[in-house]
């Protein structure tokens, strides 16, 4: 189970529970997104792109397309979030 990414699951469970998500309360699944998942999706937009969004919004707003759930990133987490990244690749250079 712990392979599986959101995708997969819906689709298992789609195939598994299709007539019982018609006629009961909706099926609880168990989504495999996280929040450091959707920390390494903000890595790769990058540090500039991620500080214009802060200086546009103030937080970074997630919201897992799969069971919905939001995550909410303000300057402080993105901030500890690169200096992760950065001790672990120090060739990167940084302003
Ligand atoms: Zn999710």
């Amino acid at each position: 189970m712990l392979e599986l990414d959101c995708e997969d699951l819906l689709y298992k469970l789609f195939n598994e529970e299709e007539v019982r998500l018609f006629d009961a309360e909706p099926v609880e699944f168990q989504c495999a997104c996280s929040r450091p998942r959707i920390e390494r999706t903000l890595r790769a937009l990058g540090e500039e792109e991620l500080e214009g969004i802060l200086q546009e919004q103030g937080t970074i707003k997630v919201g897992c397309e799969f069971c919905g759930k939001q995550y909410l990133f303000d300057r402080i987490d993105v901030e500890t979030m690169l200096s992760q990244e950065s001790a672990t690749n120090q060739s990167e250079t940084r302003h």
